[in-house]
C-alpha cells in the first residue's frame, strides 16, 4: 500500500554555530542550536519517512542524550532513516518540504540541498521537493528566532 508521513522541526538561531540547511552549510551570522548539526530540513523530512513507515520518531532513533551522534551530519541520520524503513521492506517514493526563515534567503541554496539529500535517500532529484517562505516578520519566526521546516514523504509500504 501507499503511505504518506508527516515531519515538523524548529531549531532556535544562536552566535556561534554554523548554519546548516538541508545539508549546505550556509553563511550567515547565526546558526540553529542543537544536539547534531540541527539541520531542521533534514530532521522534519527523517521525521516523515518515519511517520509514513509507522516507525517512532527521530527523537526515539536520534536522542540528544546519545553522546555519540552529538554534531552528526543531519544527512547522515537521512541514510540511516532510509535504510531503517527500506530494511523493513519499504521503497521510499518522494519527499517534499517547506522551510519556513525569515532570513537568510534560502532559494540559492535549493538545488545543493536537493542533491545532498537526494543522494542520501538514494532518490532522484526530481523526487525531492523543497521549497522556502518567510513568516511575513510574524512571530518567533518573523523575529529571527529560529527556523522551522515541514515535510511529508510517501513510501510504497511492506
Ligand atoms: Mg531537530
Amino acid at each position: 500500500m501507499f503511505a504518506s508521513g508527516i515531519g515538523y522541526d524548529v531549531h532556535r538561531l544562536v552566535e556561534g554555530r554554523p548554519l546548516i540547511l538541508g545539508g549546505v552549510k550556509i553563511e550567515h551570522p547565526l546558526g540553529l542550536e542543537g544536539h547534531s548539526d540541527a539541520d531542521v530540513l533534514c530532521h522534519a523530512i527523517a521525521d516523515a519517512i518515519l511517520g509514513a513507515a509507522g516507525e517512532p520518531d527521530i527523537g526515539f532513533y536520534f536522542p540528544n542524550t546519545d553522546e555519540s551522534i552529538r554534531g552528526i551530519d543531519s544527512v547522515e541520520i537521512l541514510r540511516r532513516v532510509r535504510e531503517i524503513v527500506v530494511g523493513k521492506g519499504s521503497e521510499l517514493l518522494n519527499v517534499d518540504s517547506t522551510l519556513i526563515s525569515e532570513a537568510p534567503k534560502i532559494a540559492p541554496h535549493i538545488a545543493a540541498m536537493k542533491e545532498r539529500i537526494a543522494a542520501a535517500l538514494e532518490l532522484p532529484v526530481t523526487r525531492v521537493g523543497i521549497k522556502a517562505t518567510t513568516n511575513e516578520t510574524m512571530g518567533f519566526l518573523g523575529r529571527r528566532e529560529g527556523i522551522a521546516a515541514m515535510a511529508v514523504a510517501t513510501l510504497n509500504r511492506a
